[in-house]
């Protein structure tokens, strides 16, 4: 089952980002089969310590690597993303349940009550104001964590906010941002990382897909005990479809 499914992920990433090279996707599927067979054990054992720092250790490995990269020479450092400029924060974002799950666990550790209260706010008016806007256009409102132009929750950002690395901010500040000049290396990878990380929980027989990550978040923070409910397969986060180029 772990084979089939990664084996049909693996296809459909090599026809997507072929043109980028053999290495490099060669490279990101091993970081994907890496990446499924270390979570899915521990998704199945419904340990959410372990689990979490797992998915840390992933995002900060993706980090590693897209640094050593850029020093090496493999990715590009002529892109324009610097820190305080935010207009990227202004789209949709697409990630796993795990990621989700790791900021709203961030949050929890790190926001006294009257801060998620004001979250849980923020997201309800983001949700409701984004409803209709289709994941390939500007919204009106950025992602609440957007302060001064920096994430607040840089360390434990989605992979797609990781990878969406532009070359030119011009681009950004268009009303369709899904016709920036990226760096596609470091895209793909952030892809690959987030999609593994739903595949595990695929795998180890969550009823899930890639989520929406502030959809995603309100799910996790509500309730007595969402985060239980659903790796029991009690509740489900509701899920997007068809917006993954590798889905
Ligand atoms: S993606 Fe665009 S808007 Fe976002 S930080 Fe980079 S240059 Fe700025
Ligand atoms: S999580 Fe951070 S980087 Fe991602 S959209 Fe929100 S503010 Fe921007």
């Amino acid at each position: 089952m772990i084979d089939e499914q990664v084996h049909r992920f693996h296809e459909s990433l090599t026809g997507v980002y072929g043109h980028l090279g053999q290495d490099i996707v060669d490279f990101a599927l091993r970081v994907s089969e890496a990446i499924v067979k270390e979570l899915v054990p521990l998704v199945e054992a419904r340990d959410k310590g372990p689990l979490l720092a797992s998915m840390r250790a992933a995002l900060d490995g993706y980090e590693a690597i897209t640094q050593e990269g850029e020093r090496s020479g493999v990715f590009r450092d002529d892109y324009d993303c610097r820190e305080g400029c935010g207009h990227c924060c202004c789209v949709k974002v697409v990630c796993s349940p795990l990621e989700a799950l790791v900021v709203a666990e961030h949050v929890r550790a790190t926001r006294p009550n009257e801060g998620r209260a004001q979250l849980e706010r923020a997201l309800g008016v983001l949700l409701q104001a984004t409803r209709g806007v289709r994941w390939d256009e500007r919204a009106e409102l950025p992602c609440p964590f957007l302060l001064d132009g920096a994430c607040e929750i840089y360390e434990v950002r989605p992979f797609v906010c990781r990878g969406y690395i532009s070359l030119n901010v011009q681009d950004c500040l268009a009303p369709r941002p899904n016709f920036i000049s990226f760096d596609e290396d470091r895209q793909m990878l952030a892809e690959v990382f987030s999609h593994a990380t739903m595949l595990a929980c695929q795998v180890a027989g969550l009823e899930t897909d890639m989520v929406d990550f502030h959809e995603a978040l309100e799910f996790f923070s509500g309730g007595s005990d969402p985060v239980t409910a659903w790796l029991e397969g009690h509740a489900r986060v509701p899920v997007v479809r068809a917006v993954n180029k590798t889905g």
